[in-house]
C-alpha cells in the first residue's frame, strides 16, 4: 500500500508554540478565577444530576410493542442491511401459524435481535429504514458495561421500556 505524505506549511505563530501555549493557560486561568471567585460550575454532580440533551439526541434503541406485546419487528432484515457498522444481526423464524393472530402481516419474526453498542455510530439509520416501526431510538445514553459482551443487546433487552421513549 502507498504511503501518502501530507505536508501542512505552519504560520511563525504556530511554530513558535508559545501563543497557543499561553492562550490554553488564560482560558484555565480564567476558568479558575470564575469558579474560585464568583463560584461559577461548569460540572454536575452527575448521576445524580443530568444534563439537558437536544430534542435531536439518539440514544439506545429499543424494539416496540404492539398492543398485545408483540414486537413489530417482521425480521424483513432492512435496518441490518442499511447499518453502516454492520452492528445488527438478526435471525429470522416464522411465526407460529396456529398461534398467530396477525396472519401475513405478521407471519415472520426475529428469533434473536442483537445490536452491539460498541459499534454503533447512533446514525438512526435503522430506525428510518423500518417499514414497521419497530426499532427506534431512545434518549438513554447511560451505557456504561464491565465487558464488551454486555454491550451487546439482546432481543428480550431491546423490548423493555427504556427512558424516554417507548
Ligand atoms: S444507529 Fe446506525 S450504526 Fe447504530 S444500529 Fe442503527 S443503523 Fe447501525
Ligand atoms: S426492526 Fe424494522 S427494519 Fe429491522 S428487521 Fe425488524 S421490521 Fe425490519
Amino acid at each position: 500500500m502507498a504511503t501518502i505524505n501530507v505536508s501542512r506549511n505552519y504560520t511563525m505563530r504556530e511554530k513558535f508554540y508559545l501563543p497557543a501555549i499561553f492562550q490554553g493557560l488564560r482560558i484555565t486561568l480564567k476558568r479558575f478565577i470564575q469558579g474560585f471567585v464568583f463560584h461559577k460550575k461548569y460540572t454536575i454532580m452527575y448521576p445524580e444530576e443530568k444534563r439537558e440533551y437536544s430534542q435531536r439526541f439518539r440514544g439506545m434503541h429499543f424494539i416496540s410493542l404492539d398492543e398485545n406485546n408483540i414486537e413489530n419487528c417482521t425480521a424483513c432484515l432492512l435496518c441490518e442491511t442499511v447499518c453502516p457498522s454492520e452492528c445488527i444481526h438478526i435471525v429470522a423464524d416464522e411465526r407460529d401459524p396456529a398461534q398467530n393472530p396477525y396472519g401475513v402481516r405478521k407471519e415472520k419474526r426475529p428469533l434473536s435481535f442483537d445490536i452491539d453498542a460498541i459499534r454503533c455510530c447512533f446514525c438512526g439509520f435503522c430506525e428510518e429504514s423500518c417499514p414497521k416501526d419497530a426499532i427506534k431510538l431512545s434518549r438513554n445514553y447511560e451505557l456504561s458495561v464491565l465487558s464488551r459482551g454486555e454491550a451487546i443487546y439482546n432481543l428480550d433487552h431491546l423490548k423493555r421500556k427504556v427512558i424516554g421513549r417507548g
